[in-house]
């Protein structure tokens, strides 16, 4: 049985901002199911101690050159029986709200010295040096926030083997040189080779150089991030780690997300029952103050409000669709500046457009099963996980051709339609012509009601279980492993990349 040491900086429910909450939430569980001895770490957050009161201290110790004791405190995940690990040092995590923005939606002055603290932690548990008496065989690290490990256990010839996961390779955890300096790390990691960019230090390198092996939340996402497009300047050492890149596709963690059995929603039905769904559109119509018609397709989006998203041609949409059978109701926090011109449009257009600034998972739940379509026009999307759970409400999704989005959503083709494939409206342009395509697309064929229910069913039908991708990823450990035990410890000094510099 394998030991896995899952490290994330947030996990549903304990603690989420976006979708690897949602994953560090599922697959450990699954994973576990499938025989694997897996913890997870993670930064014991104030939010988190304010909720979870009685904790077990498990350990407790110093580190060398931070000021204060850390508290190794445990607790279980959800139901199950993962133990998660949660590392307190109060100095570091207690504070209030997001775990990465002030209220002001700007970083936390002090993330570096924050994730450095908690990287190091990591490495310590993985060498079984806080008393645990449990050593993992390989050490699963994900985003930017636990992207040194990989760096600090290549040090250390007995150290296990780690995965580094790429969520959003959006996030890289740049810092100025001069925090490289004060954060205690080996001076031969600022280095073109090690994670030196550009003149920054760059977190993200950690585990894209040392890494026993990458992966990324899609298959085509992996492509795509050798590219100049989606690289963001890491393309040339992605293409040259490319024989140790792959992808594996999120599942969608059946319990929380299931329209039979979903206590967050109206009324609970299945693809046999799919009438009953108008009870939710219905629902969620008086929600917003749309006026109630079951015949408007209603269309809606729930995410971050940022570019990533496509929020900027989702505004152009609203502007077009004064004269057309259409609804959309939204739900998202983000930039000002959406926020403020999105609750405008539905202030002008109340009949059409309802918009909730906030977080709401509930509201998150209820817009799934109510509404329609659900709108991603996101101009890159690691996997997504919004589509997924639309497929499985039986709501249509309208997805630009990205990423895990084009892994997951099949067009509507005559022969899609025909063969019971097509799930959703796939546009290949990120433009607000391309997009309004899709929605007259589907405009029309929601006047087909037999095709329509065919989308729906061929969706619900879809099956993106945390079991399968997670026998992908004990694959992918047991490689690992099976790599490691062949193969000789080799220092970071003794990296090499051919001569190439600048990742
Ligand atoms: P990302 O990780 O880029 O934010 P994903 O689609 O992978 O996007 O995952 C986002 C997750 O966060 C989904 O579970 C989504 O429902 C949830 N989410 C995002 N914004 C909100 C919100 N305002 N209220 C409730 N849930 C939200």
């Amino acid at each position: 049985m394998s030991r896995i040491l899952f490290a994330t900086s947030e996990a549903h429910p304990l603690i989420k901002t976006g979708g690897l909450a949602d994953v560090a939430g599922a697959l450990p569980i699954a994973l576990q199911n499938l025989g694997c001895d897996i913890r997870i770490v993670l930064p014991a957050y104030g939010d988190v101690l304010e909720r979870y009161k009685s904790l077990e201290t498990v350990a407790e110790f110093y580190l060398p050159g931070t000021a204060g004791k850390i508290i190794l405190r445990a607790t279980q995940l959800s139901d199950s029986t993962v133990k998660v690990l949660l590392v307190d040092h109060p100095a570091a995590f207690a504070r209030k709200g997001n775990p990465y923005v002030d209220e002001h939606g700007e970083p936390w002055p002090d993330n570096a010295e924050r994730f450095t603290l908690f990287c190091k932690v990591i490495q310590l548990i993985a060498l079984d040096q806080v008393q645990l008496d449990w050593k993992p065989d390989l050490v699963h690290c994900n985003d930017w926030q636990s992207a040194l490990v990989p760096a600090l256990l290549k040090q250390i010839p007995s150290a296990p083997p780690s995965l580094f996961t790429i969520h959003n390779l959006a996030y890289q955890g740049l810092f100025p040189q001069s925090t490289f300096n004060t954060l205690g790390l080996a001076p031969a990691l600022w280095a073109p080779h090690a994670l030196e960019f550009h003149g920054h230090l760059s977190f993200i390198k950690g585990g894209l150089v040392f890494a026993d092996r990458i992966n990324t939340v899609s298959t085509q996402y992996a492509k795509e991030i050798q590219t100049p497009e989606l690289g963001y300047g890491l393309e040339g050492l992605l293409q040259h780690r490319q024989h140790v890149l792959s992808g594996i596709v999120n599942g969608i963690d059946g319990a929380v997300w299931n329209p039979q059995t979903d206590t967050l929603i109206s009324q609970n039905y299945s693809s046999t029952t799919l009438s009953k769904k108008k009870v939710n559109k219905l629902a969620l119509q008086k929600l917003y103050k749309l006026p109630a018609n079951k015949d408007a397709l209603l269309l809606g989006f729930v995410g971050r409000l940022v570019e990533q998203k496509g929020i900027d041609l989702i505004i152009e949409l609203l502007k077009t669709i004064e004269d057309l059978p259409i609804q959309f109701c939204l739900l998202g926090t983000g930039d000002k500046q959406y926020q403020q011109t999105l609750t405008k449009i539905a202030k002008q257009n109340p009949n059409q457009v309802g918009v909730n600034i906030g977080y709401n998972e509930k509201l998150a739940h209820q817009i799934e099963a109510g509404v329609d379509v659900f709108l991603m026009p996101s101009r890159f999307e690691p996997c997504g996980l919004n589509q997924l759970y639309s497929l499985r409400y039986g709501t249509v999704p309208i997805v630009h051709n990205v990423g895990g989005l084009a892994d997951t959503v099949i067009d509507t083709t005559p022969e899609t339609i025909k063969n019971n494939t097509a799930t959703g409206f796939v546009f290949n342009q990120p433009t607000i012509e391309a997009l309004r395509q899709s929605v007259d697309q589907a405009l029309e064929i929601y006047t087909k009601s037999r095709t329509w229910q065919k989308l729906m069913k061929n969706g619900m039908k879809a099956q993106f279980t945390w079991e399968k991708s997670a026998k992908e990823y004990l694959n992918l450990y047991h490689e690992i492993l099976k790599a490691q035990s062949t193969r000789q410890y080799t220092s970071y000094q003794n990296y090499q990349f051919n001569g190439r510099t600048g990742f």
